[in-house]
């Protein structure tokens, strides 16, 4: 029952996991007798907090800020914190219900969780980011810790936000523990998280061709982002053998036929924190499409023709419209980068066609399950290489791959990885609840 109509994104995320459910809760009366469901979209608490800082001209801001601590059945909170204007307390709620079942599904010991603020790091000063997350973390510390909730980056979080909250929280608990993961690699963070999520959406998709007979040897590739997901996911492409063609952001989107130039995107997005309009100075046979000259309900990059699509950047940033442009320009295969990018009406389309489709929460899960590698080398004061890692990562994602494709031929949906996925996640976290009571 949708008592909050606010809440549009949690109620999209909670439908698309309750329509693929059916089967599981019909052969097992037992989920229903113990209002299994009921309980899962019932976060088991939920914190919203001011945020005050001041800025470089001395004036007062106020954001507010949020951590959602959705379902600890299988172990700590884990998920992102995001810093995006669009935040509120729908998007983290959709964040936080998603990131039970993705957690789930890496088989590692974490439960679900997420937060944020509605604060737009775009134009600030390296101090007003430092205030900000000072304040933020003067907040939040009190429902963190090493065992209890353990934040991670998301969009607008990376390292630099990572360090000052990690500082703030260090000065205010008088602890140095493995509290927040993508730390620096200089103080506790784990080699090849950076790459994690770009790395694995990009294994996922190789997974999903070889077990169509195929690879993603000389492919084609659509990328959208232009941010942590989408750089990561571009190098690994060229790792792989195929092809990136585009990268986006929220001004514009790139098209550069020959090959994104991986250097000059590393360089324009982490260093300089710029615009894509920038890689046009350099590369003449580039394209750059403004935000301005989309399509009518849909994103340009979707309309560039492609055999695997990386969607990176945020929810709903593919339409219905762009999936069925994306299988008209004979597009085999999407793996979500991102999370919930596709719309409900994108991914039926996908699923009709029957082209491999990857939903966020099994193929982004390289991210959150390499946090817990770096949870566990903080637990045990080890680093493990870059290879080892990488290597734990890509088992990961296999084992998240074939606990989704087999699940989804168990319940008579073979391909069906949104089934797959929605169900194999559900039963490993409802039957952990129904082991611990009624909590
Ligand atoms: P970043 O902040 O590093 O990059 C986000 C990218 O998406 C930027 O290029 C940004 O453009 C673009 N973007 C953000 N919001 C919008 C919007 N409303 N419209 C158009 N473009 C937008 O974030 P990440 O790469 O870390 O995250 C990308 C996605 O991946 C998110 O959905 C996130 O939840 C998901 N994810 C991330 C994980 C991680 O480990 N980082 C793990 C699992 C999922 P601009 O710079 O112009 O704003």
């Amino acid at each position: 029952q949708r008592t909050s109509p606010a809440q549009c994104e949690f109620y999209q995320a909670v439908e698309e996991v309750l329509d693929s459910l059916s089967p599981v809760l019909e052969s097992n009366t037992r989920y229903q007798k113990e209002a299994i469901i009921q309980r899962m979209v019932e976060p088991e608490r939920q914190l919203m907090f001011r945020v005050p800082w001041v800025d470089d001209q001395g004036n007062i801001q106020v954001n507010k800020g949020y951590r959602i601590e959705f379902n600890s059945a299988l172990g700590p909170y884990k998920g992102g914190l995001r810093f995006h204007p669009s935040v509120n307390a729908s998007i983290i709620k959709f964040l936080g219900f998603e990131q039970i079942f993705k957690n789930a599904l890496t088989g590692l010991p974490i439960g679900g969780g997420k937060g944020g603020a509605n604060f737009d790091p775009k134009g600030r000063s390296d101090g007003e980011i430092m205030r900000f997350c000072q304040s933020f973390m003067t907040e939040l510390y009190r429902h963190i810790g090493p065992t209890t909730d353990v934040p991670a980056g998301d969009i607008g979080v990376g390292a630099r936000e990572i360090g000052y909250m990690f500082g703030q929280y260090k000065r205010l608990t008088g602890r140095y523990e493995g509290v927040l993961t993508g730390k620096s690699l200089l103080w506790g963070g784990s080699l090849a998280r950076k790459e994690a999520t770009g790395y694995g959406a990009v294994y996922f998709a190789q997974y999903m061709l070889e077990a169509r007979g195929d690879s993603l040897q000389g492919k084609k590739c659509v990328v959208s982002g232009a941010g942590n997901v989408a750089i990561y996911a571009i190098e690994k492409l060229y790792q792989l053998g195929a092809t990136p063609v585009s990268c986006s952001d929220s001004r514009g989107t790139l098209h550069h036929d020959q090959g994104i130039d991986l250097a000059l995107l590393k360089e324009i997005k982490e260093v300089r924190r710029a615009s894509l309009k920038e890689y046009l100075d350099t590369h003449h046979d580039a394209h750059y499409i403004p935000a301005t000259d989309y399509p009518e309900g849909g994103h340009s990059v979707w309309h560039i023709k492609a055999e695997v699509a990386f969607p990176c950047a945020t929810q709903n940033e593919l339409t219905e419209q762009d999936a069925k442009t994306l299988l008209e320009n004979g597009c085999i295969a999407v793996s979500e980068g991102a999370n919930m990018p596709s719309t409900q009406a994108a991914v039926d389309a996908f699923i009709e066609a029957k082209i491999a489709y990857g939903p966020g929460k099994a193929a982004n899960a390289g991210g959150v399950a390499t946090s817990q590698l770096e949870m566990a080398q903080n637990a045990s004061m080890q680093t493990w290489s870059f290879e080892k890692v990488d290597e734990k990562l890509k088992v990961i994602m296999k084992n998240i791959f074939d606990a989704a494709n087999e699940t989804a031929t168990e319940y008579g949906q073979p391909g069906n990885l949104v089934v797959g996925a929605n169900i194999a996640g559900f039963k490993r976290v409802a039957d952990a609840m129904i082991e611990q009571g009624i909590v």
